[in-house]
């Protein structure tokens, strides 16, 4: 927990008991409070104040973080079973599936242990660099640049060695993927929602699965056919099929370590009824994210709290408990901070071309930037909110900046469009009359209307959407220098304004590891038999999530996995998984 590499923005306890944090300290929670204030509700304490507050106890030294408390040992009377194992894998998601799929493959015996009573499925973007479906289209990227552009979009907070691992393996682990759900009929496709901008880029390098039949349509926050909703229902048959148990509402609880030696035993299930799981060659961590837990986001992340809202499926399950319980066993978080978290925006993320305003009715942004960046802006606004403003042309204009490749990005309604293929005008229409309906986004006939509608002043946006008109028709943004390409007039009646609601998806800083994904100690060193994969891991991303590859938490997931199955099961990676020449 010591800032001795000066990267460091958040609080520890014992650095403030040293005297080392308490500025920083302080810092961090004004900070905080005054991001997040206006996301409270007007009386009473909001939930981002609390965290705030509760930040600010641990940091006085009133109250140490809950996991810097040690767990009173399970006792034996407690454990109702006992079964030997040869590789426990906690977590049923992508990461956990790939790692005992692989484990299986390379001789071992894994099984898996989840919480909740089934599996773990959301989204669908799959990142891989190099790939043979890549290949097949004639899609070559220098990777070099790519990692370039990721360590700069941490600021060097990443470890490179875990970067270029993911870039000469992953392709290999997508084509093992691949190859693996083909007989269960999966096809492979590649995403072609691409933003292209001077500044901001997403690259061609996303894959997703689908069903034959699917009409690809992302039009009710969900896809029918396509995404890991098809891709972990044959992953879980698959495992079953090669005899891999799964043992579902298991919930593992506590690390049994043979001194500072290696992990031995895990102990899972309910209070009264435990199960002590003995581990031969390891316990591979699969457990997911933290971004249910406002105390490790408070401490790890605190401007992920002024987000609107955290999804999650199943609803609230990423909730950090295995972090907790290895830095309890002695193994640490990674040091860079903060924690990137991935936060998207909803009802007008595709809008680069649109009008923003906030609260005041006022333009704040060059609104032609990624959906990460649009939701922190959008936090420091007054009141935390703001707004995207088109006229009726302006979905016409979307389809026109996006077939033209201009434009795109994530969270622009088409999440599953296969690359080649056209924007559909008719599907995001229908996800405008969705928001229509669910009230996030509003219309009028006259902008007089609509400004009440949305409740900001209405002379302030009357003369906004004046001004932003007169650039328009000068094709020249002299206020924030969007590009020329993507400005068009809000003229036309009826028009639309749409709340821009930031929400965090996961948390993506995790348990420190290095290339064997092994879980390191404070000191560095690895605790015996003990890894980490997924969005669990560690000093993978750290400052913003680098969207300029949409799909990267799940591309590690299947590539991490793949590594430490094999590794846990004391083979050699190279034997099983191609590199790629970079
Ligand atoms: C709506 C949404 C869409 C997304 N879309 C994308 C996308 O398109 N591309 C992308 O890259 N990322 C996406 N993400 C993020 C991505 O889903 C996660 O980062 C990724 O799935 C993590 O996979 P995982 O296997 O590491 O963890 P998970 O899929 O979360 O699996 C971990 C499992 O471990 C279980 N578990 C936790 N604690 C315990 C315990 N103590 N004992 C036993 N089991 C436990 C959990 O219940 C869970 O099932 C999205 C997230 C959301 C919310």
């Amino acid at each position: 927990m010591s800032s001795g590499n000066g990267l460091k923005t958040g609080i520890s306890r014992a650095a403030f008991l040293r005297g080392g944090a308490a500025a920083v300290a302080g810092r961090a929670s004004a900070k905080l409070v005054a991001g997040s204030a206006a996301a409270a509700p007007a009386t009473g304490e909001g939930r981002a104040d609390k965290a705030s507050r509760e930040a600010s106890d641990v940091a006085r030294g009133c109250r140490p973080w809950s996991w810097e408390s040690k767990p009173v040992p399970i006792p034996a009377s407690e454990i109702k079973t006992v079964q030997d194992v040869d590789i426990l894998v906690i977590g049923a998601g992508l990461a956990g599936f790939s790692a005992a799929l692989s484990a299986q493959e390379a001789g071992a015996h894994p099984v898996i242990i989840e919480k909740n009573a089934t599996f773990g499925a959301r989204g669908g973007h799959i990142t891989a660099f190099k790939s043979r479906l890549q290949d097949s289209m004639g899609i070559a990227l220098d990777y070099r640049q790519v990692i370039r552009r990721w360590v700069e979009w941490a600021q060097g907070r990443v470890n490179e060695d875990l970067l270029w691992q993911f870039a000469r393996k992953s392709g290999a682990c997508m084509d093992w993927m691949v190859d693996l759900v083909a007989p269960r009929g999966l096809k492979v496709a590649l995403w072609d929602g691409y933003y292209k901008g001077p500044d901001y880029t997403e690259l061609p390098v996303t894959h997703f699965f689908y069903k034959e039949g699917t009409n690809f349509l992302y039009t009710n926050g969900a896809v029918e056919g396509a995404g890991n909703a098809v891709l972990l229902p044959v992953l879980e048959t698959i495992a079953k099929e090669k005899g891999i148990p799964v043992h579902y509402k298991t919930r593992a609880v506590q690390f049994v370590r043979d001194g500072n030696g290696p992990v031995i035993a895990v102990i899972a299930g309910s209070k009264g009824a435990y199960t002590r799981y003995n581990v031969a060659r390891g316990v591979i961590i699969a457990s997911g994210d933290y971004a249910s837990n406002e105390e490790m986001r408070a401490r790890y992340a605190q401007y992920s709290l002024a987000a609107d809202s955290q999804i999650y499926f199943p609803n609230k399950c990423n909730t950090g408990d295995v972090h907790v319980m290895a830095m309890q066993t002695g193994g640490a978080m990674q040091r860079a901070e903060p924690h990137a978290a991935v936060i998207h925006l909803e009802s007008g993320a595709c809008s680069y071309g649109f009008l923003h305003v906030n609260g005041q009715g006022r333009r704040y942004k060059n609104e032609d930037v990624n959906t990460q960046s649009k939701s922190i802006t959008k936090a420091l606004q007054p009141g935390n909110t703001a707004w995207t403003i088109y006229d009726a042309d302006g979905l016409s204009v979307v389809k026109d900046q996006i077939d033209a490749g201009l434009g795109g990005g994530l969270f622009f309604g088409q999440m599953f469009m296969r690359k080649g293929v056209k924007f559909d005008l008719d599907a995001e229409r229908q996800i405008l009359d969705n928001h229509l309906k669910s009230g996030k986004v509003v219309t009028a006939d006259t902008l007089e209307d609509l400004a009440r509608k949305m409740a900001v002043p209405v002379d302030n946006f009357i003369g906004t959407v004046k001004r932003y008109n007169e650039m328009v028709a000068r094709r020249n943004d002299v206020d924030y220098g969007k590009r020329a390409d993507l400005l068009a007039p809000i003229a036309k009646s009826p028009f639309y304004a749409g709340k821009l609601l930031s929400t965090v998806l996961t948390m993506v800083g995790g348990l420190r590891t290095d290339t064997r994904c092994r879980v390191l100690g404070e000191d560095d060193q690895p605790i015996a038999n003990l890894y980490v994969v997924g969005a669990a891991a560690g000093d993978f991303f750290a400052n913003d999530y680098p969207t300029i590859c949409p799909g990267i938490g799940h591309g590690r997931c299947i590539t991490f996995g793949r590594l430490a199955g094999i590794i846990a099961a004391g083979r050699s990676v190279d034997d099983f998984v191609g590199s790629i020449e970079i």
